[in-house]
């Protein structure tokens, strides 16, 4: 039995704010001690039920948040960039049976703690084949392509209903409820990872869901840019369109050439900033 899990700070029991998720600041340096704790809870629940193997995407930033030293040694870690797959790199390497996402966060233009999609500054809105892509969206699809179903997913109410509404299917852990962007009222980082230990063990004692999208092939990008200059660079990739000012469109046969464009797209952003 081998599980797959890719982490993310902002859907965190007590973070909240965008110091929180900035590498080098001190508020960092706690908000990775929490995120550390949610993994390894997920990690003790998914080998407590049977895993046998068990890969950690670190998946936030620079992707170098989890101290390795402080992530249960049963799992093997992910970590650095650039790479392909972004927060699910190293699901194409090997079958997986299930995934789980660990602090996850609503879409970019919806209701959320710190929600935004890849990154906030650059990306105002991403639709594919005419629906609103939030980071679990994008990497369940990718990971269905691979054969691999989520399972679990956790963060705040917002996601919460999210997943609710499209992935019925798909357990979840609420650690907070989200009153604003950068406001919310969170449990306790150990109610949270209790009640993540709990979820992870029953969702890999269950082991029984099949890989869900939301799309089919081919995938129609549309992506708002946050302003013109961004998608004047998008636009210099060859087979990006442009749709608007703003807007740029991609068409692809596989989300994980997607993946990798919005990867693209990314670094390119963080030319303007
Ligand atoms: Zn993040």
């Amino acid at each position: 039995m081998r599980i797959f899990i890719s982490a993310d700070i902002e859907g965190i029991a007590g973070v909240m704010r965008p110091e929180q998720c900035a590498p080098g600041h001190a508020e960092h340096q706690l908000a990775r001690g929490l995120m550390e704790q949610e993994v390894n809870a997920a990690i003790d629940g998914a080998f407590a039920a049977g895993a046998t193997e068990v890969v950690v995407a670190d998946s936030h930033a620079q992707m170098t948040n989890l101290r390795a030293e402080q992530i249960d040694s049963r799992a093997r870690l992910v970590q650095g960039k650039p790479r392909g797959l972004s927060m699910v790199e190293g699901l194409q390497q090997q079958r997986f049976d299930g995934m789980m996402f660990i602090g996850f966060h609503s879409a970019a233009g919806e209701a959320g703690v710190l929600a935004h999609t890849i990154n906030g500054r650059a990306f105002w809105r991403i639709e594919v084949n005419g629906r609103v892509m939030g980071e679990s969206d994008l990497y369940a699809t990718v990971a269905a392509e691979y054969g691999t179903p989520l399972w679990l997913v956790s963060g705040d109410d917002c996601l919460q209903r999210w997943i609710g509404e499209h992935y019925p299917a798909v357990d979840y852990v609420a650690v907070k409820r989200a009153i604003s962007h950068t406001c919310a009222e969170s449990l306790s980082p150990q109610a949270a990872q209790q009640a993540i230990r709990t979820a992870a063990e029953q969702a890999v004692r269950r082991a029984d869901r099949q890989p869900v999208s939301l799309l089919t092939a081919p995938y129609q990008l549309r992506l708002q840019a946050s302003k013109p200059v961004l998608a004047d660079l998008f636009s210099l990739i060859p087979g990006v369109t442009r749709l608007d000012a703003v807007t740029v469109g991609y068409q692809a046969d596989a989300m994980a050439t997607l993946i990798g464009l919005l990867s693209a797209f990314s670094y390119l952003a963080s030319t303007q900033n």
